[in-house]
């Protein structure tokens, strides 16, 4: 037989293709590679594979990583918290454990159907692809794990850049989501990453062909980002929820909630508690009844010594935080103090209190930094109004346009309705905790990325699909 050009580079070809698929094999360690190509390429053919398995199959893969979640929830929260510095073990394992038993799965995939004399049109729920999602620091395995069900179930695969302060829970997170999915007889590489995330990977990601929807949970710049790729992009943004309190509320329950929504994994969830208006005539009461539940007020000068340190100028040290549309502050959040124990912040102006300190709260004005910033830390502003009219507006100003989260304590229906209307934010917790709002305690699935800024507001499978009309004309009825 003669050789001819074709068939020497169709041999070539197919070598290179080999080489390349073991070169790729080499480097892959349970959906984690070196390069952010790699990560991309082997989800884009573990899709394929997962195309080829029915709903019920892809069902069982769903069944198999909430079981990893709980088993490794522990483990997980205490990696994440020694890593990061920020949050509270036993709270991150709740939250870890919510994603496992409230994330949907495949049973939100509906079909809309039309049928007539002309046949019938199927509306179906179909997968983008690739997925690339961008997590962070903040709830990180949480946000891996609770994507991860929800791509999935939709029939996506999903690429992650996680923020490199939170690396080792992330892709921990990965790696026993990936095992359960293998042993349960999945294919490889439905959840891929890489070891050392930076924004140049980032950036591949984004910019991929393989890549069909991008999904970014985190502050105001990466938002952004995605929003200018020029792709389907889906944002969950950053959120300053005002807490309002009226007349009418149960106070004591109203100050107990509030101090366990704020405190919630030391305040890191976007949707907790970051500042309180209430109303002047129980504006007392209400700081009493939060003192009873492990708040410790601060005066003005203690106050401005924490401002000194959990404030900065300087831009290095700014965490990513608050708002889209956030007026010019001449402060930041200083990253380092994210998070962390009220306690411990109290510690850092000569203040030692034992541990049933949970929060410090602070009377100050609409003005001050710590009613304006995201802090993100057990620091809790009390604002004092005249009435709910007031009340209202101040709350609308000091969320900045967000419309992420708001919480109200009211028995007065016109007044909640008119605080709702107004604020117009994705979750609105009325009489509960925040956590409430991401099915904590409240009725309602679960969810880690909660879209604000792009309208789809608490994510899940159904939120991660593209519509796909698929129609059969019955040709005998056509006159
Ligand atoms: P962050 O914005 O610093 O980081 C989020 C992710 O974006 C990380 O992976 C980070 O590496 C990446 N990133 C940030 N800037 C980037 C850039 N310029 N280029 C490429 N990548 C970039 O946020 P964080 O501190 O990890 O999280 C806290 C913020 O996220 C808060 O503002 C919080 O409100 C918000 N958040 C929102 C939701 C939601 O569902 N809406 C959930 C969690 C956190």
């Amino acid at each position: 037989m003669e050789i001819n050009d074709n068939m020497i580079s169709e041999i070539i070809e197919r070598v290179l293709k080999e080489v390349q698929k073991k070169s790729i094999n080499d480097r892959y360690q349970n959906g984690i590679y070196d390069r952010m190509e790699d990560a991309i390429e082997a989800a884009y053919e573990a899709q394929k594979k997962l195309m080829k398995m029915s709903i019920e199959q892809r069902e069982r893969l769903i069944s198999a990583m909430r079981k990893a979640i709980l088993d490794n929830a522990k483990s997980c929260a205490k990696l994440s918290v020694e890593e990061t510095g920020m949050g509270r073990v036993d709270h991150k394992y709740l939250k870890l454990k919510l994603v496992a038993e409230k994330t949907p799965g495949t049973e939100v995939l509906t079909t809309k159907a039309y049928s007539g004399d002309k046949g019938l049109t199927l509306v179906e729920m179909a997968p983008f692809g690739v997925i690339g999602s961008i997590t962070p620091s903040t709830n990180p395995a949480e946000t891996v794990c609770c994507n991860s069900i929800g791509m999935i179930a939709a029939g996506n695969t999903v690429v992650f850049s996680p923020h490199p302060g939170a690396i080792k829970s992330s892709l921990m997170a990965v790696e026993f989501l990936n095992k359960a999915i293998i042993e349960a007889g999945g294919p490889e590489n439905l959840i891929t990453s890489v070891r050392k995330p930076s924004i140049e990977f980032t950036d591949v990601m984004i910019n991929h062909p393989k890549i069909n929807l991008l999904v970014a949970t985190g502050g105001p710049a990466i938002v952004k980002k995605v929003l200018s790729s020029g792709k389907k992009a889906i944002g969950a943004g950053a959120g300053n929820p005002p807490c309002v309190v009226d007349e009418t509320a149960d106070i004591k329950k109203a100050a107990r909630d509030i101090i366990l929504g704020c405190t919630f994994d030391n305040n890191l969830p976007c949707i907790a508690e970051k500042e309180v208006i209430a109303v002047e005539s129980i504006y007392e009461e209400l700081i009493e009844n939060m003192k009873k539940n492990g708040a410790y007020e601060i005066t003005d000068d203690e106050a401005e010594k924490l401002a000194d340190i959990v404030l900065t100028k300087k831009e290095e040290l700014k965490a990513e935080g608050c708002s889209i549309n956030r007026p010019k502050f001449e402060y930041s959040v200083n990253k380092k103090w994210v998070g962390k124990d009220a306690k411990v912040l109290l510690e850092q102006i000569g203040i030692n209190v034992g541990d049933d300190i949970v929060c410090i709260i602070y009377r100050c004005d609409k003005q001050h930094p710590f009613v304006q910033e995201e802090l993100m830390m057990p620091i809790l502003p009390i604002v004092k109004v005249k009435n709910i009219d007031e009340a209202i507006n101040v709350a609308v100003e000091v969320e900045h346009g967000n419309h992420h989260t708001a919480e109200m304590h009211s028995k007065n229906i016109d007044n909640l309705t008119r605080f709702a209307k107004a604020i117009n934010t994705t979750i609105f917790v009325k009489n509960a905790p925040s956590y409430a709002g991401i099915g904590f305690g409240g009725e309602g699935y679960t969810t880690f990325t909660i879209a604000g800024p792009t309208g789809e507001g608490l994510t899940c499978a159904a939120t991660f699909t593209r519509q796909r009309r698929c129609v059969m004309v019955d040709s005998f009825r056509i006159v």
